[in-house]
This record gives structure tokens, C-alpha cells and sequence, in this order.
């Protein structure tokens, strides 16, 4: 599998990342965002959904308690947050399949939807460095390809 990283030296960094990715965004893809509570998933996931909105003020509430929030942006996305999770019978219930089918998919606590995850997700894995960030992204299909390319320029 094929890696690649980026320093986060601050929270606009994070947000530029974001705006980075959604650049690269194509209906389909599914970004799996992995790491703790604070780590950066929901400010990077923002960035990319109001880049994607063409709307830097646009709301975009953190999906905790709804556990999904769709957006009809240029490409049409939703955000998961799966923290909340209590069975696999919810994700039938929040559409998850079928949303992975429309439009692209932003999902937090990946972790808790594995089996369900397309082999072809871009993982982005943020850790702590400090005070700061470092994304690690992998994956093994075209929207990895696509978006390291997309960030190598
Ligand atoms: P998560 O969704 O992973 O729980 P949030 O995005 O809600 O995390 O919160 C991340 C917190 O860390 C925010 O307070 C944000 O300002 C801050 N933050 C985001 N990126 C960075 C960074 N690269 N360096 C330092 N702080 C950051
Ligand atoms: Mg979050």
C-alpha cells in the first residue's frame, strides 16, 4: 500500500489540506478519517466541504449526535461521524451503503464500520505531534492516486 505524509504545523494547515483534497474529490470516493478525539478530522473534513460548497463561511456542524450529514456541493457529500455508533444494523438504517454509492464520503471513526469500509477508501490517519499535526495518508485505489498527485504539486 502506498503512503504518503504532511506536516500540520497548525489548524489552518489542516484546513488547507482539506481544500487540497477537495480538489482532487470525484463522486464515489470515500475519505476514512482515523485518529483520537481533537486530532483534526472534523476541522479537515469542514475545509473540504466548504471548499467543495465554494463557501468558506458555509455551517458545517460536527455529525456527532446525527451521526451523517449530507451536503449538496459541487460533488455531493457526506460526512459521517461514527463514534456514536451502537450497532451495524445503524449504519443500514443511516443509508451508509448507499451513500458510499452517491456522491463521495467523508467518514470519522472509520474503525467502527471496518468490513463495511470499499477497498478502494483513501485513509487518512492525523496524529499529535506536539501541539501540532501529522497526516498520513494510504490506500490502494485510484482516489489515493489521485490525491497524492493532486498534493505532490
Ligand atoms: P476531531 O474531529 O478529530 O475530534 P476537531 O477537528 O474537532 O477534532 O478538533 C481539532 C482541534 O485541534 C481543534 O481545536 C483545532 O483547532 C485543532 N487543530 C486542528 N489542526 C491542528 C494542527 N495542525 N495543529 C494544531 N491544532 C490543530
Ligand atoms: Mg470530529
Amino acid at each position: 500500500m502506498a503512503g504518503l505524509e504532511r506536516f500540520l504545523a497548525d489548524e489552518a494547515a489542516t484546513a488547507r489540506l482539506g481544500e487540497d483534497l477537495a480538489m482532487a474529490l470525484r463522486p464515489g470516493d470515500v475519505l476514512a478519517l482515523k485518529g483520537d478525539l481533537g486530532a483534526g478530522k472534523s476541522t479537515l473534513a469542514r475545509a473540504l466541504i466548504r471548499a467543495l460548497a465554494d463557501d468558506t463561511a458555509l455551517d458545517v456542524p460536527s455529525p456527532t449526535f446525527t451521526l451523517v450529514q449530507s451536503y449538496d456541493t459541487r460533488v455531493p457529500v457526506h460526512h459521517f461521524d461514527l463514534y456514536r455508533l451502537s450497532s451495524a444494523s445503524e449504519l443500514d438504517e443511516l443509508g451508509f451503503d448507499d451513500a458510499l454509492t452517491q456522491g463521495a464520503a467523508l467518514v470519522e471513526w472509520p474503525q467502527r464500520a471496518e468490513t463495511r469500509m470499499p477497498a478502494s477508501a483513501l485513509w487518512i490517519e492525523l496524529d499529535h505531534q506536539g501541539e501540532a499535526r501529522r497526516a498520513s495518508l494510504s490506500g490502494q485505489g485510484a482516489t489515493f492516486e489521485r490525491a497524492a498527485r493532486s498534493l505532490a504539486m
